[in-house]
């Protein structure tokens, strides 16, 4: 098995270049869809004699007024299955000139494959068909029956992708089953995921007064105001201070990011300015107790400068329930990570924000793990042909284990 999995590099290139040049941008981000990835994807699973369905979310602002969601079975011994999901859609290239290469043109250099979306997620694709690929061509059949699922809208928000495919398709999964998700983890493989922390996006918009830079005493200037109120909530972090060791890292963390543009120019005062905290926050707290806590730090901060603070959610995703850290999925995927890699794998929890979050809603228990290089959703994204082949080992053996 794994020796076969190790021929298959060409094939994992070329699959890789066909993924990279259908451009599978969602329409939130002006693009066209998962369509022609997915039709792709299709006839080639249905060629290896594979049957594939597909649960269409509808989406007007599409084509085809459709976005699709395949799944796909290699039955096995037992009707209990061992998922993999992987997502089509990729996030847009961004300013093309921080690229050496086009993002949609496949460009192979040494082990390194570069292009959008060879790490995110085209690794989890081909990884799972090329481990089901194996068993076909050898003809083994997985003690649990194979699931493949390629769904649309990872990027922005699964509400046409996972989300409603649990949601329509309610009996598809179930908590007997090992699911899998190959979409985030770490370069040395060790990175089995199995909790979240709580996301919760600030708008912070401070309204004062605009002048003249050279009367600053007519205004009532934001940008001071802002500044101090950013250092003032760096009492957020003392006051939220749990420690899990699930976590990497441990503690919740209280960002301020992105800052609109304010005035035009240098001479002029600002009167209003907008701010983004993003917070990532422990399992253990509310994050009602946490928007209350930014209020009122950052309020008293304003009114020094007699400047108005507004607090806005942006984004509230309460953290699901955590994957059992012993669940049969992880205790497989720890054990084939231990004979593929040769490394002690350890499930963890990281900062929020994957699709497993839609699994774990349902409680059905989900390992979210991939060997990664950390390029996903950078110019020049790259993935390693040995981690495609690595992990395809490690799914071949979950597919393959008696449990
Ligand atoms: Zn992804």
């Amino acid at each position: 098995m794994s020796e076969r999995l190790g021929q298959y590099r060409e094939e994992m290139v070329n699959l890789q270049r066909e993924l990279v040049s259908r451009v599978a941008v969602g329409p939130d981000q002006g693009g066209p869809g998962e369509e022609e990835k997915a039709l792709f994807l299709k006839n080639l699973l249905t060629g290896w004699g594979l049957e594939v369905d597909n649960y269409p979310a509808p989406d007007p602002r599409v084509a085809e007024g459709v976005r699709p969601n395949l799944v796909a079975f290699l039955p096995g011994e037992r009707a209990e299955k061992a998922w993999v999901l992987s997502h089509l859609d990729v996030v847009p290239p961004g300013d093309l000139s921080l690229w050496d290469s086009d993002p949609y043109t496949l460009k192979v250099e040494g082990d390194r494959l570069i292009g959008r979306g060879t790490e995110d997620d085209h690794q989890g694709i081909v990884t799972s068909l090329m481990a089901v690929k194996a068993l076909l061509d050898l003809g083994i059949t997985p003690s649990r029956t194979v699931g493949l699922a390629l769904v649309a809208d990872e990027e922005t928000g699964s509400g046409r992708g996972l989300d409603f495919l649990l949601k329509s398709q309610p009996h598809l999964f179930s908590p007997e089953d090992l699911i899998i998700v190959p979409d985030a983890g770490s370069p040395d493989s060790t990175l089995v995921e199995v909790a979240e922390k709580s996301i919760l996006w600030l708008r912070l918009t401070l309204l004062g007064e605009q002048c003249h830079a050279s009367r600053p005493q007519l205004g009532k200037n934001t940008l001071r105001a802002a500044a101090h109120v950013i250092v003032a909530l760096e009492e957020l972090p003392r006051e939220f201070a749990i420690k899990s060791p699930l976590f990497e890292p441990p503690e919740s963390t209280f960002e301020p990011t992105q800052k609109e543009a304010n005035v035009g120019n240098i001479n002029t005062i600002p009167g209003r300015d907008v701010f983004y905290l993003d917070c990532r926050v422990l399992p253990e707290y509310d994050l009602a107790q946490v928007k209350g806590r930014v209020e009122a730090i950052g309020r008293e901060s304003a009114r020094k400068f007699g400047v108005e603070l507004r607090v806005e959610v942006v984004q509230e995703l309460k953290s699901p329930p955590a994957t059992d850290p012993e669940a049969p999925v992880v205790r497989a995927l720890v054990k084939a990570i231990c004979q593929v890699y040769g490394r002690e794998a350890r499930p963890q929890g990281i900062g929020g924000g994957t699709v497993a979050a839609f699994f774990r809603q349902q409680h059905l228990p989900v390992a979210v793990w991939m060997t990664v290089t950390h390029t996903a959703h950078q110019p020049n994204e790259f993935c390693l042909l040995s981690n495609l082949v690595g992990d395809a080992r490690v799914l071949a053996h979950v597919f393959l284990a008696e449990d």
